[in-house]
């Protein structure tokens, strides 16, 4: 069953970011990530929208490559955590997929299934403890891709940062010079660089010279929100303030109460009138993706302006204080998020991350296009 609250996909803001991302770091071809079903926006959808603009696509797993396979995109294909046994690995072979080895555990996956994948790209682990070997063992990793015939076309090298998004924080500096320095005296391309290592100004890995062939991993900013863990109260600048929207949703208003001082609003009347006012009530609630834990004073857009969110979030309602929009009627539409209200904002106010509001939105929301 659709909701009357909406997501809308803008597929331009998606190229236009993308174009961002290339501006950040000239020269490097870009792996955009759409994992998570394209970060929510569906993942046919982000690919068909940067088709023919980006350079490849990046997935989670095999499955989700199969299914852009499958819906046609000819392109090249990272798979970020690689296969999971013999016949993903034959898979990979079957779908010319580049995938991320990161696990002894899957080298001898890469034996079982004895298929040769002529392009590998072998995850190191500088710092972050998530995934990938250690940069010592990277020669012998190299050596035993080699000798059962993988890497034919190219055996190549990555790493994440795990806070780009602080670029003075220390870890980064020693994570770079981790892999620049195993890296720089091995053949392959390299690859380093996710969202907010580019507005870092490291997309092409530092340490490895400006002749070394690079891609970059941009994910959360092509979809138009800003990489930071907390991100900062006032607007971006610079080349962040350029990014765009590629999700706007939307929900009506389906009631407006009218408050006396004293009024309480929602479940646990959390949220007490001060003055007289009205309340609208727009249907969208934590059921739709909207974050429960939102407290009052996220801002909601109404017509032309911001108005806080007043009490706790329902399952498939919140409501607004409509003090500041005297014409605010039953019918008009609020957005939650997207054009006119940066993801960001609310995620920050919510206490999470853009990346989690975007992934978490509902199917039932009825696509508008
Ligand atoms: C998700 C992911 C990215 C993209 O990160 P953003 O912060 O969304 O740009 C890049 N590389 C890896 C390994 C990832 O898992």
């Amino acid at each position: 069953m659709k909701r009357a609250a909406s997501i809308q996909l803008h597929p331009e803001a998606l190229r236009h970011n993308l174009a961002v991302a290339r501006r950040l770091a000239p020269g490097v071809p870009m792996w955009s990530v759409v994992k998570a079903e394209g970060y929510g926006h569906g993942l046919l959808w982000t690919a068909e929208a940067l088709a023919g603009a980006t350079d490849g696509l990046a997935v989670s797993q095999v499955g989700e490559a199969r299914v852009l396979r499958e819906a046609g995109f000819g392109g090249p294909l990272l798979v970020l955590q690689g296969p999971r046994d013999a016949a993903e690995t034959r898979a990979c072979h079957e779908l010319g997929l580049e995938p991320a080895i990161h696990e002894v555990a899957q080298l001898d996956h890469l034996d079982a299934a004895s298929v040769r994948l002529p392009s590998v790209w072998v995850k190191l682990n500088t710092g972050m403890n998530r995934l990938g070997f250690d940069p010592l063992d990277a020669e012998a990793v190299a050596r035993r891709l080699g000798a059962a015939g993988h890497g034919g076309v190219g055996l190549h090298w990555m790493t994440h940062l795990a806070c780009a998004d602080e670029p003075e924080h220390p870890l980064n500096a020693h994570q770079l010079e981790r892999f620049g320095s195993v890296v720089a005296s091995l053949p392959g391309q390299a690859s380093v660089a996710n969202s907010a290592a580019l507005f870092a100004g490291w997309g092409r890995a530092p340490g490895l010279g400006s002749a070394r062939a690079c891609w970059a991993r941009p994910g959360i900013m092509l979809y138009g929100a800003h990489p930071a863990s907390v991100p900062p109260e006032a607007p971006p600048e610079g080349p962040q303030a350029d990014l765009r929207p590629a999700m706007t949703v939307q929900a009506p208003i389906i009631a407006i109460q009218p408050l006396e001082p004293g009024s309480t609003v929602g479940y646990g009347a959390t949220w007490t009138a001060a003055a007289p006012g009205r309340a609208g009530i727009v249907a969208m609630g934590y059921a739709d993706g909207y974050p429960r834990h939102a407290p009052s004073g996220t801002p909601v857009r109404v017509g032309d302006r911001l108005c806080p969110l007043i009490g706790r979030v329902s399952m498939d309602m919140l409501a607004v204080d409509l003090s500041g929009v005297a014409d605010a009627r039953v019918g008009d539409r609020a957005t939650l998020w997207g054009e006119g209200l940066p993801v960001e904002r609310v995620a920050r106010a919510a206490g999470t991350i853009s990346y989690e509001l975007l992934t978490r939105v509902a199917d039932r929301l009825q696509p508008v296009r």
